[in-house]
This record gives structure tokens, sequence and C-alpha cells, in this order.
């Protein structure tokens, strides 16, 4: 780990900012501001289809009306495919990636009405590629055949056997309460298995989310990584692969989520609304995050993630 902590807030470009995201970008900015660390923006683009370049500006203007430095370069992980790629091939050449040309209805069909499902809601895959003759594969990937790839997760395990575990970090408070508190850490026991052989390289892009913000995490060298709880399923995962590829596991911390009314995750409501559109609307920056729970924002000459112990 270096020495300095290093955050990130890592958007998707498939929509415009809301809510839940100032208040996770919030959540990093407060965090990295009360550990004397760095923030950095990361552009998670893998999405060759709901990526939209030009909301790029648009998430950059919705941080700085929030009042939200960061620190260094964008990174903007369509411009490291090759990087994911040699990751996905070394896991491939270890044995433990094989490619997997099943569809979606293909693989509900395998799994079938009562199949156990992962984290996210979808059928546990049945393996029907696991075991395909090799030539087979070969000659499939050579007719162009889409696939995507698919960790071989009990030879994983076999290879890193548990327990597994990632260190969880508490700050000091959550919601924006001020303390010069350095937070408390514990191990969290991680279950990866219950991801079954999970996609780590899509039929469109040879990565997949999980592949590449691990990869990133490191390569970025970021110590803390602050998200939402809807990810902490994830970590996990992204616990066996660090361990998988000699990666360093930052330390976590999974925000709660803000609802809407109805209880419903914001991404997913229509209650959503875009910060530009609560912008355009006359709100001011200093409103939405006092709503949010944070203090307002300090800006000229302050650098870093512009937030101020009291
Ligand atoms: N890009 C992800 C999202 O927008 C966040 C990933 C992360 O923080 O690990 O939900």
């Amino acid at each position: 780990m270096s020495a300095t902590p290093r955050l990130r807030f890592a958007p998707s470009p498939n929509g415009l900012l809301h809510r839940g995201h100032a208040y996770s970008a919030l959540c990093n900015a407060d965090i990295a501001a009360r550990l004397g660390g760095e923030l950095l923006l990361r552009i998670e683009d893998i999405d060759p289809v709901r990526s939209r370049p030009e909301l790029v500006a648009a998430i950059r203007d919705d941080l700085a009306w929030l009042g939200i430095a960061f620190a260094g370069e964008i990174r903007r992980q369509s411009a490291h495919l090759a990087d994911y790629a040699a990751a996905r091939d070394r896991l491939a050449a270890d044995g433990l990636a094989y490619p997997c040309f099943c569809s979606r209805g293909a693989i509900r069909a395998a799994a079938g009405e009562g199949a156990a499902r992962d984290p996210d809601g979808a059928p546990l895959y049945p393996g029907t590629c696991r075991t395909l003759p090799p030539a087979e594969v070969r000659a499939r990937i050579a007719g162009g055949e889409p696939h995507t790839w698919r960790l071989r997760m009990g030879r994983a395990l076999a290879r890193r056997p548990g327990p597994h575990a990632y260190a969880a970090f508490a700050p000091d408070g959550d919601r924006g309460t001020r303390s010069t508190g350095r937070g408390t850490c514990r191990d969290v026991a991680a279950d990866p298995a219950r991801w079954g052989d999970a996609v780590i390289a899509r039929r469109d892009v040879p990565t997949s989310y999980h592949l590449s913000v691990v990869l990133d995490d490191a390569i970025q060298g970021i110590t803390h990584v602050v998200r939402g709880r809807d990810l902490e399923a994830a970590t996990d995962l992204h616990t066996l692969l660090q361990r998988l590829l000699g990666l360093p596991g930052p330390r976590y911390h999974h925000h709660g989520l803000i609802l809407d009314a109805q209880g419903e995750k914001l991404a997913k409501s229509r209650a959503s609304t875009p910060l530009a559109a609560l912008r355009a609307a006359g709100m001011r920056a200093e409103d939405l995050r006092a709503e949010l729970g944070f203090p307002p924002p300090v800006r000229a000459g302050l650098g870093g993630a512009g937030l101020r112990e009291p």
C-alpha cells in the first residue's frame, strides 16, 4: 500500500448522475479528506453499447458543481482494454478461465427453474462449456462464434483455498459526520463460490466489471474502496480475483444506499432525477449536500477533496 491513502469514485457513463451517485462521491471525498488522502476519478466505460462518451463531460460538471476535486488524471477504462485482455489471457493460460458459448436463454434453460442464483440474481452457470473438448473450443473460436470467458471457480478455489476475507473499514460515523479519527478495520469473511463460474470477460469486450475493477484498483494504487452496499457481494469475488492475479487487496467500505420514497434503489427508480436537472431547476449544491448529510464545500485554494475538519 502506498503511504498516502488513495480512493476513487468510479461512475459508469451510462446515464446522468443522480442523488445516489452524489452521495457516493461525497462519501469518497469526505473519507479521503478525513484520511488525509487523495481522491481519483475513474470512468468505467467498458460497455460499448451503454457508455456514452458525451456523458463524461456531464459527470465532470456535476462533480465540480458538488464541490468535489479530484487528484491526477482521469482514468478511462476503455483506453486500457489491452491490459484487461492480458489478465484474462493469463487466467486462461493458468487453466482458470474458459470460453463459454452459451446465450442467456441457454443458461436459463440448462439451469432450470429452481436454479441457485448468484448475488445479482442470475442463475449460477450450470457448467455447460466447462468440459468442452479443447478441439471443439478451438474450432468454434476459429469459426468466429461469440463467447464470454468464465472463471473456473472450482479450480480457482483449489488453487487459492480459503478461508477468504477482506479488510472492511468503517469511518468514524457515516453520512458526512465529521471526525478526526481514522476509523476501524475488521476482516470480513468472503464467499467467492456464491458467484459460481462468473464471467470475467464479456462477448464484446475482453473484460468485465469484476476483472477491470480489481486491475484498476491495483494499477491506480487504491488503498480504500468506498462504494455502495449494492456492490458488497461483488467484493467476495474481487477478493479471490486479487489473490489469483497477485494483486493487493484494498480496504473496503460499503456505504448505505440512498433510496427513493418507495424504498427502491435510485438507479432503478424513475425518481432518480439527474443532478443536472436539479441544478437547472435552481437547486444549490449546498442544499443537495445538506440533504445528503454533508456540509457545504470548501472551494478556493484548498485542493484535495475540498472538505475541512471543523
Ligand atoms: N462503476 C460502478 C458503478 O457505477 C462502480 C464500481 C465500483 O465502485 O467498484 O456502479
